[in-house]
């Protein structure tokens, strides 16, 4: 597959485009930003792992019926994924409080709830990505009605899925972050799938597995991706 220009670098991807308009190479960098990108930082790895996680839990949820823009593994930091037009609209899914939700509520950290929340993140680095409803996102026409509870009703069967999936490994899947895309009149699951873009407890002793060691400053950043890399590879 030959990797053409650059069509797109974000924070901690870069997408090429290839000799098929319908496909993109999709590489994973070490960089990594938190708090809207004003702590910035390298960790060594972090490509490889995210590339074979994302790839790994691709496969798992093709198997469960679940379509991406996922095509195949081509190195170590590289995928080849399905040119898709990303809706900008973050579904986050969220099964332990955590995070943006226990400032934003002023809820204690560690609340398990008994239906998974969903919540819905304009996609704008120069707008802080703000909180956003169904109604905001039809108004400014991001998307359909019909798209946003295909969005929903993915994310909802993706969780479990995952779910079921992580605590077979002895991890709670706290939450996590989708984005989808539109590829020929359907709406598929993009992006990437990894300690970036979820949270991981340990069950027993709740040890964070995921990038709130980079973002909290907990050490032994590189050493956590390369285990959940092992950890979730030795099972998929
Ligand atoms: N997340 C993400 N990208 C974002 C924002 C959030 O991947 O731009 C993921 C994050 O890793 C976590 C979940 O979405 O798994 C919920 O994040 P939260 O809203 O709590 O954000 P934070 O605490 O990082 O501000």
């Amino acid at each position: 597959m030959e990797k053409g220009k650059v069509l797109y670098e974000g924070k901690a991807k870069i997408l090429y485009q290839t000799d098929d308009p319908d496909l993109l190479l999709q590489y994973f960098k070490d960089d990594a930003t938190a708090f809207d990108g004003i702590k910035k930082g390298t960790i060594v790895g972090k490509g490889v792992a995210n590339n074979k996680i994302s790839c790994n839990l691709f496969d798992l949820l093709k198997q469960h019926g679940i379509d991406s823009h996922f095509v195949r593994k081509l190195s170590d930091n590289e995928m080849l994924v399905k040119n898709v037009s990303i809706i900008p609209v973050e579904v986050v899914v969220r099964n332990i409080s955590t995070g943006s939700l226990c400032k934003r509520y002023g809820l204690d950290e560690g609340i398990v709830f008994e239906t998974p929340i969903v919540e819905l993140y304009y996609k704008d680095d120069a707008l802080h990505d703000p909180l956003m409803n169904d109604d905001h996102v039809m108004a400014m026409e991001l998307a359909t009605r019909e798209e946003l509870a295909i969005m929903r009703e993915q994310a909802l069967k993706i969780n479990k899925i995952l779910q079921e999936f992580f605590d077979s490994i002895d991890i709670k899947l706290v939450d996590f972050k989708l984005e989808f895309g539109r590829f020929k009149e359907r709406i598929i699951l993009a992006d990437e799938i990894s300690p970036d873009t979820c949270r991981f407890w340990e069950k027993g002793t709740n040890r964070k597995l995921d990038k709130d060691r980079f973002r909290q400053d907990l050490g032994d950043v590189e050493k956590t991706y390369n285990e959940m890399m092992n950890r979730i590879g030795r099972k998929l």
